[in-house]
């Protein structure tokens, strides 16, 4: 008789199919099924006992940690009261309306109103239909063109999936659809011309942005989207200047800003929003996983006031707007919200990001240097990354078939920690939860520096 880890072992292969997840190693047997069973503050354990310190905070979502009772509880509590009931014609839930004034409280100047979805993905469907909705009330139909990054991570629907810029999530699913398109990623390492300082590239990433918007006819460009620090697409802080440089090429061709803030809101650069810790003014901004530290499932797209008069303005004129999802704004996820919200003041997490996240990345970069295979390490406030490379002074990138990036995360993952290969180059990365400990930080570190010289070890060159 199979164990009970066996037995679910080939439940998995044969009944559950995995989001992003090679299907055919995975039915046949070849790459390994892990079955999380528990976890406690930065560590999670599986069903064989072994522990692993989480340094990717699932995926950059379980900001509070694991195991918070209060959480929990607080989710429990509701359930008891009310399990559910819809937000359509005016209903709400005492702890979705409670949350969505905690919300503006935190969020940048300027915010008006949150409008509850599920994932990152439906809240970026909501921002484009905002969009569009906006620029019809307006009376301007023909300005719909929405430009996302090359490198950006904006979801995986058939919409988000085209704003995400990253060839994986487009082969195959016939992506982009009109009317996206894609500029320049703000990859200071990765630029054509070395010659250029930051600020340069800045600049180069702006006018190549305005020249896109005079190509396409300003009058058809809505909006921008970008994550305030690239996240998915690898990791990368802007470049000194650039969303100030962005942000007056928006202005200059009244081109809306939505700040994706998915991985960035509710701390992880040490501020609450990224768009603050950046100076961007936008219009829109999306938020999830920290939300609720993914106790639950809940997103949200934050509307400025200047959206939010459109939107009124677009209900006198048309009735009510045709948009919602049963489990808008759902009791239970907005009871985990409010009380995840309340352990990320009372326990201080924004500041632990800050001034732990400046402890781990000073101590990444000191491991890291003069490692052959290291190119770059970089970060800002609790998230970070290393991109390999062949060699080092001519920044020859690896052949991907190598899979240098996947190797070293399971180098990593064998002494225990848990970082993430990104899906596009030979990049580690790091975003722990918001509660890591500075010996936890001092672990990662040791044992990155461990795996990433036994691998080098094993390259040629
Ligand atoms: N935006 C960003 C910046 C993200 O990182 C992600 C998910 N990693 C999403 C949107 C999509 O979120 P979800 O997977 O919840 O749909």
């Amino acid at each position: 008789m199979l164990d009970q880890t066996n037995e679910l072992t080939a439940y998995d292969r044969d009944h559950f199919m995995h989001p992003s997840t090679h299907a055919g190693t995975h039915a046949r047997g070849e790459s390994p099924v892990r079955v999380i069973a528990g976890g406690k503050g930065c560590t999670i354990v599986d069903r064989d006992g072994r522990e692993s310190l989480d340094a990717f905070a699932g995926l950059y979502c379980v900001n509070v940690g694991y195991g918070r009772t209060e959480i929990a509880d607080a989710i429990a509590a509701q359930a008891h009261k009310l399990a559910y009931y819809h937000s359509y014609a005016g209903h709400g839930s005492e702890p979705s309306i409670r949350l969505a004034k905690m919300i503006i409280d935190r969020a940048p100047a300027n915010m008006s109103r949150v409008y509850f979805g599920l994932s990152g993905s439906d809240a970026n469907e909501t921002n484009i239909k905002l969009i569009w909705y906006y620029n019809n009330v307006v009376g301007r139909p023909e300005k719909k063109k929405i430009i996302s990054r090359w490198r950006g991570y904006h979801g995986s629907g058939v919409m988000t999936g085209s704003l995400t810029g990253l060839k994986l999530f487009h082969n195959a699913f016939d992506l982009p659809r009109a009317p996206v398109l894609h500029t320049e990623a703000p990859c200071f390492y990765r630029r054509a011309d070395r010659s250029q300082t930051e600020e340069q590239f800045s600049t180069f990433c702006a006018e190549k942005l305005e020249a896109m918007i005079l190509a396409e006819g300003p009058e058809t460009v809505a909006a921008f989207i970008g994550e305030p620090i690239l996240g998915t697409g690898g990791i990368v802080p802007p470049p000194a200047g650039y969303w100030e440089k962005i942000q007056a090429v928006l202005t200059k061709y009244d081109v809306m800003l939505v700040a994706d803030e998915v991985v960035t809101g509710f701390g992880r650069l040490g501020t609450m929003f990224g768009s603050d810790h950046y100076g961007m003014q936008p219009d829109l901004i999306t938020i999830a996983k920290g939300l609720t530290s993914a106790y639950l499932p809940l997103s949200g797209t934050i509307v400025s006031n200047k959206v939010w008069d459109v939107i009124v303005q677009g209900a006198d004129e048309m009735g009510a707007m045709g948009h919602g999802w049963t489990y808008s704004a759902h009791p239970l996820c907005a009871a985990a919200g409010v009380a995840n919200l309340e352990l990320i003041d009372s326990l201080g997490l924004v500041e632990n990001a800050g001034t732990v996240g400046a402890h781990f990345r000073a101590g990444l970069a000191d491991a890291m240097a003069g490692l052959k295979h290291v190119g770059e390490v970089r970060g800002d406030g609790l998230i970070a990354a290393v991109e390999f490379v062949a060699d080092r002074d001519d920044r020859v990138f690896f052949d991907p078939a190598q899979k240098v990036g996947p190797q070293i995360a399971a180098a990593l993952l064998e002494r225990g920690v848990i970082a993430r290969a990104m899906p596009e180059g030979d990049i580690l990365g790091f975003a722990p939860p918001l509660c890591l400990t500075r010996e936890e930080a001092d672990t990662i570190v040791a044992k990155t520096r461990d795996a990433v010289v036994a691998v080098s070890k094993t390259l040629a060159g």
